[in-house]
């Protein structure tokens, strides 16, 4: 159900009651240009991207500048809880929903009837555009451009990215941070979806909030409600919509698969060290995608504290909380759901949620390590161990998985003996290349906490041990102290004896690994089925763990190439990151992939 609004005679946000959605038109950009296009994300809509960037009219029909026929643009309306706190109603602020495209040569699992939507984001003004003036810069729209065809390709659920426009339009941003604020000019992503629908737009029918004020639909919310949840479980879960009559066992059995997806999404996070920064629930699809790339990150150093978001004071979206934040946020979403979803079912299901993402990220993890025949419960115990040492060496979480398939497969045999030996030499050398020197060690392992109350602690372990170890045994405290312990340490080494520490411990775990890569042959395996697994371990792992993944210093390069109008950065960039498993060295930069040659060692 939608609302119409004219934008160009109803400017600026207001609150929007009795709809899911209002009728806007997206505003027009001047001379309108292509910084880039995804290929393989156009193909969705049955474009070509030649097509397309041969087409005069392309950029100004996929920025929203122009209609295309039949397209209904409309601005969608949800709520949100951020940070902790329901923000009240929020809504499509700078994004502009065109239509959709019927396709069905693309159905899959998350899109099984084969419909398209597309939007464009930065298309300025809309109801909900609250204070800022609906559009996007170069800035942001690149970071979204290639994270969201990264991540596609990391094989992560995710909405899509068909192009990025530019303009001769500019807007001021960030005035009140930056010293010396330059105008920038707008740009355009065009997103692509099955549905850009979430949790939040569930939340607009929670009961009305005096403190906001900015509540949605009071009257007939539940007929309203009731009509959105029909809509996303016939069009987008169609066979739970087929197996059950009853409609509450309907609903149950919806928000069990959205928190099984949502389980499997955080898992694959995880597992390529990405972190999205902003998990409101308004930025949870309902589909299990990942969507709205804003401060998001991937982290380069291991740290389970790693956070992307400097707005997040109180460290809610770290890296390690995004299990824990994610399941809050389906607490809201059942929340939301309200009458439609008994309490206890959605208790019930909440609880599967954490063991089902366990189950997820161990199984993620098993395949990076190359543990494929079987399952030991000694396999957490060795993945741990792992982390730790990445977290204490200051390793490269992607280059560190990378080179664990260079760890050559046990082969026994005195003969073999020297050749594994250099072998494993050769690929220790390689893991200590690319850890962090010494230096960056002590500066990632300074306590965050101010040294002033750190002080008071330290003497409080002599004038009032009793009460020390009570505060010593809070986790957030306990970190600290072990952050200054390890710095006391680093301290006090010199280059060379770290790094035989780091050899002799590196060593120690990877021939733990190579005991456990042997029992991936059962007892009397034969030889040519030991060549089959050895292939298939390396084919696994590297096609598993990424060569390249978006880093941050890679995305701001090619947005500093695409300010001063240089557009081959971003193109390159995208072209590598489809293909985030291969070695390209025409596209490739040596020091992307730090310490990671290819091949086996020895
Ligand atoms: P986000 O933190 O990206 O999830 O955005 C939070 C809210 O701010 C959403 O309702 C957005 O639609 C809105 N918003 C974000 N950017 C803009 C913008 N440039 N102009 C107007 N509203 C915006
Ligand atoms: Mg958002
Ligand atoms: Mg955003």
């Amino acid at each position: 159900r939608a609302l119409p609004v004219d934008s160009s005679k109803d400017p600026g946000s207001r609150t929007v009651k009795g709809a899911c959605f209002s009728r806007v038109t997206p505003q027009s950009l001047d001379s309108p240009r292509f910084v880039a296009v995804s290929e393989p994300a156009l193909s969705l809509l049955g474009l070509s991207a030649d097509d397309v960037l041969r087409d005069p009219q392309g950029p100004e029909y996929l920025s929203g500048s122009k209609l295309m026929p039949g397209s209904e643009p409309a601005a969608h309306c949800y709520c949100g809880h951020q940070f902790g706190q329901f923000a009240g109603q929020l809504g499509d602020g700078a994004v502009c929903y065109l239509g959709e495209v019927e396709s069905r040569q693309q159905i899959n699992y998350y899109n099984p009837c084969g419909r398209w939507e597309i939007q464009v984001k930065g298309s300025g003004l809309t109801p909900y555009s609250r204070q800022s003036d609906g559009r996007k810069v170069l800035r942001s729209s690149i970071r979204e451009f290639l994270c969201s065809e990264a991540m596609f390709a990391l094989g992560v659920p995710t909405t899509r990215a068909g192009s990025l426009v530019t303009s001769d339009t500019y807007v001021m941003r960030d005035v009140f941070y930056s010293g010396n604020p330059q105008p920038e000019r707008c740009s355009v992503v065009l997103r692509i979806a099955p549905t850009f629908i979430r949790f939040g737009s569930f939340e607009i029918f929670l009961p009305a909030d005096d403190f906001t004020g900015r509540q949605g639909p009071s009257v007939g919310q539940h007929e309203l409600r009731a009509q959105l949840l029909d809509y996303v479980i016939e069009t987008f879960y169609p066979d739970i919509q087929n197996r059950h009559s009853d409609r509450k066992e309907r609903n149950a059995a919806f928000f069990r698969e959205v928190t099984v997806r949502t389980a499997k999404l955080v898992a694959l996070w995880q597992s390529v060290g990405f972190c999205h920064g902003v998990l409101n629930t308004d930025n949870m699809s309902i589909l299990g995608l990942t969507i709205d790339y804003g401060p998001f990150g991937f982290m380069d150093r291991f740290d389970p504290e790693f956070a992307c978001n400097a707005s997040d004071r109180r460290r809610r979206y770290t890296y390690e909380a995004q299990p824990y934040v994610c399941r809050w946020n389906l607490a809201r979403l059942a929340e939301a759901l309200g009458k439609e979803l008994p309490g206890p079912e959605a208790g019930a299901i909440l609880d599967d949620y954490m063991p089902t993402y366990e189950r997820f990220y161990l199984a993620n993890m098993r395949r990076k390590l190359g543990l494929l025949e079987h399952k030991e419960p000694e396999d957490q115990e060795l993945l741990a161990d792992l982390l730790d040492m990445m977290y204490y060496t200051g390793a490269d979480f992607t280059n560190t998985f990378r080179l664990l398939s260079q760890v050559p497969w046990p082969v026994g045999g005195e003969e073999e003996e020297l050749r594994e030996k250099a072998a494993l030499e050769q690929v220790v050398g390689r893991l200590l290349d690319q850890g962090a020197s010494l230096e960056e060690l002590k500066v990632a392992h300074y306590p965050t906490m101010e040294s002033r109350e750190l002080d008071m602690l330290l003497s409080m372990s002599e004038t009032n041990p009793g009460m020390f170890s009570i505060m010593a045994s809070k986790p957030e405290v306990a970190k600290q102290l072990g952050k200054l312990g390890r710095l006391k340490q680093l301290m006090e080494v010199s280059h060379e004896e770290l790094t035989a520490k780091q050899r002799e411990d590196w060593l120690r775990w990877i021939q733990r690994y190579r005991r456990r890569l042997a029992r991936e042959c059962e007892e009397g395996c034969d030889k040519l089925t030991v060549e089959g697994l050895k292939m298939k371990r390396i084919q696994t792992m590297d096609s598993t763990n990424p060569r390249f993944i978006l880093r941050n210093y890679i995305a701001q390069n090619a947005i500093e190439a695409a300010e001063k109008g240089d557009f081959s950065e971003v193109q390159r960039v995208l072209k590598l990151l489809e293909r985030p498993y291969s070695a390209q060295p025409d596209l490739e930069q040596p020091s992307w992939t730090r310490g990671v040659a290819e091949g086996t060692c020895g």
